[in-house]
């Protein structure tokens, strides 16, 4: 039970929710991750551990988490499905390259003392943020502009 010590399982005991066999598997695949999961790929690693917890229970738990603030669901690649990124200390970044989709990860945002505005001005109490910049990425901004389009 030494994961019963992590961060993230004491706020799930704090919140009152209990510390299901399905819950501390789903968490520790996602701890075990870095960068985005898609929520197949998420439920494919719970299965090579314990093939008995389903889908409907990994999604349960992927819920649970994105109100907790583990995770957030991100719309990357134009999936229809949700990769989820884990939110190291309640903040993720990255810049996604609208050309060829590649992300770049930053782990330096500064907005630590505008949370802190926000809570203070409209009496919020923040968990964290996800933050997404679109652009191009240093190849793409390099490459000459694709005039055509294939439609
Ligand atoms: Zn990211
Ligand atoms: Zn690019
Ligand atoms: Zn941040």
């Amino acid at each position: 039970m030494e994961h019963t010590q992590l961060p993230r399982v004491q706020r799930l005991r704090e919140a009152g929710h209990k510390l299901t066999h399905a819950r501390l598997t789903v968490l520790d695949v996602l701890e075990h991750s870095s960068g985005h999961l898609t929520s197949t790929e998420i439920l494919d690693r719970v299965n090579q551990v314990d093939a008995s917890i389903g889908r409907a229970s990994v999604f349960r738990c992927l819920d649970l988490f994105t109100r907790m603030s583990f995770v957030r669901p991100t719309y990357i690649d134009s999936s229809v499905t949700p990769a989820y990124v884990l939110l190291p200390d309640g903040h993720h970044h990255h810049i996604i390259c609208t050309r060829c989709g590649v992300v770049i990860e930053f782990e330096d945002c500064g907005l630590g003392d505008m949370a802190h505005m926000l809570e203070d001005r409209l009496g919020v109490k923040l968990a964290g943020h996800l933050l997404e910049f679109y652009g191009l990425c240093p190849a793409c901004a390099a490459a000459p502009a694709a005039d055509s389009e294939d439609d």
